[in-house]
C-alpha cells in the first residue's frame, strides 16, 4: 500500500465521446455492440492504462525468468487465435491476490498468488487462454465502456456526500478491474480459451481441474475468515464467476476433448515457481490472519473476527459481515497540527459530526467522529479516526456500517481502533517474506508432517492440501514433488 489515493479517477481516459461500434467478431461470429471503442481505441486504451494498472496492483513481479516463461505460454496461445494481429502483452503481477484480468488491446495479467496455486503449465494456460478469450471476444472493451459509466456514477456519489474520499472508495481504480463479467461472457471466454488450449496442445481438462482448485481455495479462505462463503470480491472466483459444470460444457462446446499427447508440464512448472514470493511482500506490509503489520512503516493493527483483510497499494481494506467495511490509509499531506482540527476541517470538512473528540491511541494523539451518509449502497454510519504517528505522518481509519449493524459492530471496530500500535525494531525484523518451496517427498513424510513445517497459525493441513490439490483422503508417495510455504 501507500501510493497516493488521489489519481485513481484519472485512470479513465476519455473514450465516451466516440460513437458506438458494431462489428462482426471473427472468433464468435457475432455481430456485437462493443460499447464505445474501435480496435484502434482499444489498443490506445490498453497502452495508456497498462502503467496505471501496474502501479495500482503492485507492479510486475521482479523475476525475469518467470515473466518470460508466462509470456511464452501466452504467446503460444495467442498465435492460435482468430485475431493473430493483436500484439499481446503478458505480465505477472506482484500481488498475493488470486486473480487474472485483461485490458482491451491485448494486455493480460496473472498474479503470482494465482501462479502459486497452479500445479502445472496447462492450468496456467487455462487461465491465460480464458483472458485471451475475453480480449478476442472484446468483453474487456465492453466492460471498460460500462466501467466508464460506473465511474460517472461514483463521481455523482462524491458530489452527493461532499466527500471526495468516498467517491474514491466507491469507484476506486482497482474496483473497476475487479467487477465481474456476465455468465454468458464467462462461457464464451471459456469456450474460446479452451479452443486455444487445444490448438496449442494443452490438456483442456486442466481448465475444469484448476477451477475446482480455485473453488476449494476460495472455500478455505472463507473458512479462515470465519464465513460460510467467500466475500473476497478481489478473487478470480468473484471477478470471473464460473462453475465446474459450465467449464465442462465449454470443453464439449469447444469440441476440444480430443488432444493427443497433451502438454501438462508439471515438473517444468514447479521448477519455475520454486522460490517465488508467497503472500505479501513485507516491504508493502503483510496480512497475518486478522492482523496487518508494516515492518518498514513500523505499525500494526488487528480487525475483528469475521473480517477479511486485503492489502492494496494505496489502502488496506477489511470486509466484514453485512457490507461492513474498514478502510485504512495514509493521510495525504496533512496540514493541521491538531488531529481534531485535521479530522473536522481538513479530512471531512463537509461532514457534520455530533461527537468529534480527541482520543489517545498507544500514546499517540488521535481524533474520532461519526456521522451518517447517503451512499449508492444506501445509508451508512461512518466513523473516522485520525492518528498522529509522527510529525509528517497521519494514519486514518474509516469504518462504514449499515445503520442496523452499527451497534452490533461498534465494540469490535472500537477494538480495531485501539489495536493500532507501533512495532518495535525487533518485531519488524522478525517479519520474513514467505516463499513457495518445491520439495520431494521422502519415505516417512506425511501430509501432516510436511504441513507442520508451514508458518501458519492454523489450518496448516487444509492449506497444504489445497496448495497441492490433494483430496482429504489422499496421502503422499515418496518421490512425489509437492509445494510447501516456507518462512
Ligand atoms: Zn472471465
Amino acid at each position: 500500500m501507500f501510493l497516493t489515493l488521489r489519481h485513481l479517477l484519472s485512470i479513465m481516459p476519455i473514450v465516451l465521446l466516440s460513437l458506438a461500434a458494431c462489428a462482426v467478431n471473427p472468433a464468435t461470429g457475432e455481430r456485437s455492440f462493443t460499447g464505445f471503442m474501435s480496435e484502434a481505441q482499444e489498443i490506445e486504451v490498453g497502452q495508456e492504462t497498462h502503467p496505471k494498472i501496474l502501479a495500482e496492483f503492485g507492479g510486475a513481479y521482479d523475476n525475469a525468468a518467470l515473466q518470460r516463461y508466462v509470456e511464452s505460454i501466452g504467446e503460444l496461445l495467442a498465435s492460435t487465435t482468430e485475431r493473430p494481429d493483436i500484439d499481446f502483452t503478458f505480465t505477472v503481477i506482484d500481488s498475493p491476490m488470486i486473480n487474472a484480468f485483461a485490458l482491451p488491446g491485448g494486455y493480460v495479467y496473472v498474479t503470482r498468488g494465482l501462479l502459486a496455486l497452479a500445479d502445472n503449465e496447462a492450468e496456467v494456460a487455462s487461465v491465460v487462454g480464458h483472458e485471451i478469450g475475453h480480449v478476442i471476444a472484446r468483453h474487456s472493451a465492453q466492460r471498460y465502456s460500462r466501467s466508464v459509466l460506473a465511474q460517472i456514477g461514483a463521481i455523482g456519489l462524491g458530489i452527493a456526500t461532499g466527500s471526495g474520499e468516498l467517491a474514491n472508495l466507491a469507484g476506486s481504480g482497482a474496483a473497476v478491474y475487479l467487477q465481474s463479467f456476465s455468465r454468458d461472457q464467462e462461457f464464451e471466454a471459456d469456450t474460446l480459451g479452451i479452443r486455444y488450449m487445444a490448438r496449442a496442445n494443452f490438456d483442456p481438462q486442466a481448465a475444469a481441474d484448476f477451477l475446482a482448485k480455485l473453488q476449494a481455495h476460495s472455500q478455505l479462505e472463507a473458512t479462515l475468515a470465519g464465513q460460510p462463503e467467500s466475500t473476497d470480491k478481489s478473487n478470480i472466483m468473484a471477478t470471473h464467476p464460473r462453475t465446474v459444470d459450465r467449464v465442462q460444457r465449454a470443453i464439449e462446446n469447444a469440441g476440444a476433448t480430443q488432444v493427443t499427447d497433451p502438454i501438462l508440464a508439471r515438473d517444468i512448472y514447479l521448477d519455475q515457481i520454486d522460490g517465488m514470493l508467497y503472500g505479501e511482500d513485507p516491504s508493502q506490509g503483510v496480512v497475518r490472519g486478522r492482523r496487518f503489520l508494516h515492518p518498514d512503516l513500523r505499525f500494526a493493527f488487528e480487525v475483528p473476527e469475521g473480517f477479511t483483510l486485503r492489502n492494496n497499494p494505496n489502502q488496506v481494506i477489511a470486509q466484514g459481515p453485512g457490507d461492513t467495511l474498514i478502510v485504512f490509509d495514509l493521510a495525504p499531506k496533512p496540514g493541521s497540527d491538531s488531529m481534531l482540527t485535521y479530522l473536522t476541517r481538513e479530512w471531512a470538512g463537509n461532514m457534520n459530526f455530533a461527537d468529534a473528540e480527541r482520543i489517545e491511541i498507544d500514546g499517540m494523539e488521535a481524533a474520532t467522529g461519526s456521522t451518517r451518509l447517503r451512499t449508492q449502497q444506501g445509508p451508512r454510519d461512518v466513523r473516522l479516526v485520525a492518528i498522529r504517528y509522527d510529525a509528517d505522518t497521519v494514519y486514518r481509519f474509516m469504518f462504514l456500517t449499515p445503520p442496523d449493524l452499527t451497534e452490533e459492530q461498534s465494540l469490535g471496530l472500537r477494538e480495531t481502533t485501539y489495536s493500532f500500535r507501533r512495532l518495535s525494531e525487533a518485531e519488524a525484523a522478525a517479519i520474513e517474506p514467505l516463499r513457495v518451496k518445491i520439495i520431494t517427498v521422502r519415505p516417512g513424510d506425511t501430509v501432516e508432517s510436511l504441513a507442520e513445517q508451514m508458518p501458519f497459525g492454523d489450518y496448516r493441513e487444509e492449506r497444504f492440501r489445497v496448495l497441492n490439490d490433494l483430496p482429504e483422503d489422499a496421502g503422499l508417495i515418496p518421490g512425489q514433488r509437492v509445494k510447501i510455504i516456507s518462512g
